[in-house]
């Protein structure tokens, strides 16, 4: 069998890996030369645990191939997967050029019967778009083959990417056709083995399942920080609420811990994507845009602290932080707290000198060296006026406290992530 994956991100270079694992011919796309160029040296242009050997491996074994072209990708190709970003436009809805640049693309050279598979996070209506915009090039071209689009969202996490792919909670998938259902059931039978559920369903709650997912679980991150400034407002402890509720199997551990924000690519944008769908239907979603109010005050709530603890006077003032990645084990920054709070303290006159694992050169790109960068999580706490902690690597969660304090010009610690003791 063999497949095209059209965008080689996160999403399409993970999912494309893992289809090449089962034996399945992958051919990756993508726009970025440079990319491309990478990794066919075997350069892997991303941090995601465990992604580098996968990827040698497949491409010395013929199984996994990088190119530019989206024709070649799709010859013989039985499916062609759409793994494009879809960003956020300036009124928040998902920006759909670069899918029907894609969809468009495969329509001019489209020359069998074929299974276009939406993989990005794409708003209700999406696949009817890209089906138009095939149909279209087909005319443009006078020929008539037979297509069918899929919707096929995509549930990985990053930093457990190829975990996830390989032994996904369930596969959803939206199909209008029997054949389309067949294709997708093959390609898909390796990764259920596991007995969790492949669910078929019709293409518009297929779209609407991945926003739905989440935007749920982007309630739970707000609601949970809601319920940390309670606590703070009236002597509890949320790190003992959240125990406290958690094992209620109704509600359930996961997703219950109160931070600096959520961030990255997926929630922020699909929070305000849905809100944008349902405002097309006259429908004002309330508890979504409280989630997101939440989390943009969120974000910089750690900012406002050291603010607050200095009489907001940080004028010259100098931080360490740790971590700047919006969460552990990626190097992904796109809306990470991180950059909320460097924002926000640079306002005020404070310099920030920076260590994060695997993150600091996604930093540099993003923001240059309007920060400091730091060896080391100790060399960062020279002479510093506090420690902010945004990211919760494991590699800071038992640190050496009293070193801490000798390199510290003031020992002050603003734990975003609630990782340490506070009498400790
Ligand atoms: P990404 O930005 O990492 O990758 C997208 C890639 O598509 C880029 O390399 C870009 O150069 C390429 N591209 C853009 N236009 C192209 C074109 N015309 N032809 C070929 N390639 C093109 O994005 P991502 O994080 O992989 O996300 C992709 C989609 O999957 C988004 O819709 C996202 O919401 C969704 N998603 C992401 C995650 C995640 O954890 N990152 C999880 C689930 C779903």
């Amino acid at each position: 069998m063999k497949i095209s994956m059209i965008g080689t991100g996160y999403v399409g270079l993970v999912s494309g890996t893992c289809f090449a694992e089962t034996g399945v011919s992958v051919t990756c796309v993508d726009i970025d030369e440079s990319k491309i160029q990478k990794l066919n040296k075997g350069i892997i242009p991303i941090y995601e645990p465990g992604l580098e050997p996968m990827v040698i491996k497949n491409k010395e074994k013929g199984q996994l191939f990088f190119t530019t072209s989206i024709a070649e990708s799709i010859k013989e190709a039985e499916v062609a997967f759409i793994a494009v970003g879809t960003p956020p436009d300036e009124d928040g809805s998902a920006d759909l050029q670069y899918v029907l640049a894609v969809a468009s693309e495969i329509g001019k050279h489209l020359d069998h019967y074929m299974v276009i598979v939406n993989k990005s996070t794409v708003p209700v209506g999406t696949a009817q778009k890209v089906k138009a915009t095939i149909q279209n090039e087909l005319q443009k071209r006078n020929v008539n083959y037979a297509f069918d689009v899929v919707s096929n969202p995509e549930f990985l996490k990053e930093g457990n990417a190829i975990e996830d792919f390989l032994r996904p909670d369930r596969i959803v998938i939206g199909v209008e056709s029997q054949e389309a259902e067949k294709v997708m059931r093959k390609l898909y039978k390796p990764f259920i083995l596991n007995n969790h559920p492949i669910v078929f369903m019709d293409i518009a709650s297929a779209e609407l399942t991945k926003y739905a997912a989440n935007a749920m679980l982007a309630t739970r991150i707000s609601f949970m920080n809601e319920i940390a400034r309670v606590c703070e407002l009236v002597g509890a402890d949320v790190n003992m609420v959240r125990k406290g509720i958690g094992s209620d199997p109704r509600i359930g551990s996961k997703f219950l811990y109160a931070g600096a924000g959520y961030g990255g690519s997926c929630f922020p944008k699909d929070v305000k994507a849905l809100i944008r769908t349902t405002r097309e239907y006259n429908y004002e979603f309330q508890v979504l845009k409280s989630v997101d109010e939440v989390n943009e005050e969120q974000k910089v709530i750690l900012a406002k602290k050291v603010l607050a603890h200095f009489n907001q006077n940080v004028k010259d003032k100098k931080f360490a932080m740790w971590g700047l990645s919006f969460k552990p084990n990626t190097d992904d920054m796109r809306e990470a707290p991180s950059l909320a709070i460097i924002k926000e303290l640079k306002q005020h006159g404070a310099g920030i000198i920076a260590y994060d694992p695997v993150a600091m050169d996604e930093s540099k790109r993003r923001i240059g060296n309007t920060i400091e960068y730091a060896q080391n999580p100790y060399d960062a706490l020279k002479n510093v006026n506090g420690l902010i902690l945004v990211t919760e690597w494991n590699e800071f969660r038992i640190p050496d406290l009293n070193k801490m304090k000798e390199l510290m010009s003031e020992p002050v610690i603003f734990d975003g992530r609630n990782i340490y003791e506070p009498s400790e």
